[in-house]
């Protein structure tokens, strides 16, 4: 069975993509996040949705 199939992200369908602990980030939002610099408008908003996330991802480990 495949659990997630949609970017935790943007929400859509991926095919692929980068997959933690079962959350899927699609190519181009892990391309985003991967260039996203401090002084980006929407840095905030990425932190912001990374941060649950993190901290669900270190609970698992
Ligand atoms: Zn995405």
């Amino acid at each position: 069975m495949d659990e997630n199939c949609s970017c935790v992200f943007c929400g859509n369908l991926s095919v692929g993509g980068l997959r933690v602990r079962g959350e899927l980030i699609c190519s181009s939002c892990e391309s985003r996040i991967t260039q996203l610099q401090i002084q980006d408008e929407d840095y905030k908003d990425w932190l912001s949705n990374l941060r649950p996330l993190w901290s669900k991802w270190i609970k698992q480990l």
